[in-house]
């Protein structure tokens, strides 16, 4: 028999709604699952402890060459999470995610839906910066999740953004391109989450924009949903 919380996946995945789970909570998980982070659970730390955690990790190669980790920024009770792949070189100089065009370009989307970067809480799959703007490494994803885990968690947002295919694809655990991935609700846990393109692929596609603006307008509606 169905446990409540296995039923309302199901009934999730009936309307059509992806739900996402850290691996150890997926239904169909082995009990023995070892993951590169199978040892490692931030889920007790406050937001200044997370934070140092992040400043000292080690946790993969990516620490060897990073000029300083990019935790995140904005509102700890934020509505609003908005999720990028990595930091860039501005990024890992700065210390903050999102900056240069692309990060106005953010800035202001966010001001069109009524929202800026200090309401919302923004962050990254990794916060350190893979070298020559790589991809992230699925080790390196793996290694970093349980930060952004219980950044999720302390933040506990209305809403999650997805922002370009990496983010979206770590999130979901899929493979899809952004163009399959936007226009739905998916949902992290019981949080609904929206795909989004990445700011920097708006800038050489502007011709994308008006799709960008109809997934912000779904997030924003997912977003007054779950504060009626
Ligand atoms: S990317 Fe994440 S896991 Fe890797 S060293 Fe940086 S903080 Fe640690």
């Amino acid at each position: 028999m169905l446990q409540p919380e296995q039923q309302r996946r199901a009934y999730l995945r009936a309307m059509g709604i992806d739900v996402w789970l850290p691996h150890d909570q997926q239904d169909d998980a082995p009990a023995d699952t070892e993951s590169p982070g199978a040892d490692f659970s931030p889920a007790e730390l406050d937001w200044e402890a997370l934070q140092q955690c992040v400043a000292d990790c080690t946790r993969c190669e990516l620490a060897a060459s990073r000029t300083q980790t990019v935790f995140g920024v904005g509102n700890h009770d934020a509505d609003w999470l908005i999720i990028g792949e990595a930091p860039g070189a501005e990024e890992d100089r700065r210390g903050e995610p999102f900056v240069g065009r692309a990060g106005q370009l953010l800035d202001q989307m966010l001001q069109a839906i009524g929202q800026s970067r200090d309401r919302v809480f923004i962050a990254n799959i990794l916060k350190c910066r893979p070298p020559d703007n790589r991809d992230p490494k699925p080790g390196e994803a793996a290694a970093c999740r349980g930060y952004l885990e219980r950044q999720i968690a302390l933040v506990q947002p209305k809403i999650i953004l997805a922002v370009g295919k990496i983010a979206a694809q770590n999130l979901l655990g899929c493979n899809d391109p952004v163009g399959r991935m936007r226009g739905k609700v998916h949902a992290l846990g019981e949080i609904p989450l929206v795909v989004t393109y990445h700011p920097a692929y708006l800038l050489r596609s502007p011709s994308q924009k008006k799709k960008a603006w109809s997934d912000l307008c779904l997030a924003a509606r997912l977003a007054a949903e779950s504060s009626a």
